[in-house]
């Protein structure tokens, strides 16, 4: 269904969410803070960089060799055969494949709020609430299966909450349903949670469950902007988003590249993690001082509630040239920042200051 897919392409990209949000609003002229798209401000990193232009004039051939040493390169990262293996220009491709795939077979499962909770006149959507403590509620969840849905999405860690699922609940969740659905688990930000291993439902994938993970390059690896993202799933499931794809014209020969160095570059990938969380402990704090509570996050994010509507917060720091995230749930209006630098999280905080007081 290409109208679909194009619609669902539309409302999914954050960039096209933000346009959304900020038609009405001016910027200040002042730099501008971007803490809206839980972008990784750490990165490209120097080895990426390399690699990036090292490709260039590469960029006349196809990227067949590239793309083989890249599915291999994640098959051992993950621990998975290489056919377990589908990639995409950012998961954002695969995720909406996906959402066309199984929306044709059925309802979709998701949490409210989660990251594409918004869609529900886009996709056929089933929203559970959260729990009290705004975790995912998989009892619930698993009473609702009645044979009109076909996915289950979860992602883990939630965004917009940044919370993640008990391995142990999320894996006797699946071993309870995925004989009657499909599970997606989308692992965006997997690599910040503390254990990502154990978190993962990988695991559940090479068990033979019907278990579609999505993980993604733009977070911890910096590739918002140079598009990497891959599923890993039995081929059986693979073979069903596949016909929503680009047909493996996804990825650049530059981006390819990258990717095979990115994955190698843990320093990078260790400096991204320690820089997060100081800047997430300097956030915490300057909250608690200012009165505010928030959400503990195991994602590059962190979600506090306001005291005003989110419309005007979202305006007020426009205009001290700060970008952000508003949410509304349970009856609330809420603020998402994105983890960036100290200097970031230093005009978020003076910014904030000065439109509460
Ligand atoms: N899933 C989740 C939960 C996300 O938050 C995002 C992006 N913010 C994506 C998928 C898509 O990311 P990308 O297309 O950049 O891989």
């Amino acid at each position: 269904n290409p109208v679909l897919r194009q619609e669902l392409q539309y409302s999914l990209l954050p960039e096209f969410l933000l346009e959304k949000e900020y038609s009405n609003i001016p910027f200040a002229a002042k730099t501008l803070v971007r803490l809206s798209a839980n972008e990784n401000p750490w990165g490209p990193s120097e080895k990426t960089k390399q690699a990036l232009i090292g490709a260039i004039g590469d960029s006349n051939r196809y990227a067949f060799k590239l793309r083989g040493e890249l599915v291999k390169a994640i098959a051992e990262k993950e621990g998975v055969p290489e056919n377990y293996i589908l990639l995409g220009a950012g998961s954002s491709e695969l995720l909406t494949a996906s959402l066309v795939a199984y929306g044709q077979k059925g309802k979709i499962i998701v949490g409210d709020p989660c990251y594409i909770s918004g869609n529900e006149e886009r996709v056929p959507m089933e929203k559970v609430a959260l729990t009290k403590d705004y975790q995912y509620d998989l009892d619930a969840i698993a009473g609702k299966i009645n044979g009109s849905q076909s996915l289950v999405y979860v992602t883990n860690p939630n965004n917009p909450i940044g919370a993640v699922l008990p391995s142990e609940s999320f894996s006797a969740f699946i071993d309870k349903v995925s004989d009657k659905i499909t599970v997606l688990s989308d692992e965006a930000y997997i690599d910040y949670a503390k254990d990502p291993k154990t978190a993962s439902m990988i695991p559940a994938v090479k068990a033979g469950k019907n278990v579609l993970v999505l993980r993604t390059m733009s977070k911890l690896y910096a590739f918002a902007g140079l598009r990497c993202g891959y599923a890993i799933a039995k081929p059986e499931i693979l073979k069903m988003i596949q016909p929503y794809c680009s047909g493996g014209f996804d990825m650049s020969v530059p981006s390819f590249a990258a990717a095979i160095a990115a994955f190698k570059d843990t320093e990078f990938q260790q400096l991204t993690l320690k820089n997060t969380e100081e800047s997430k402990q300097y956030l915490y704090s300057f909250l608690t001082k200012a009165g505010y509570t928030y959400i503990p996050s195991s994602a590059n994010f962190v979600i506090f509630p306001l005291k005003m509507k989110g419309s005007d917060m979202l305006a007020k720091m426009a205009a001290e040239g700060v970008m952000l995230r508003k949410w509304e749930f349970d009856r609330q209006h809420w603020c998402r920042v994105s983890i960036g630098t100290m200097d970031e999280m230093k005009a978020f905080a003076e910014a904030f200051t000065k439109v509460i007081s």
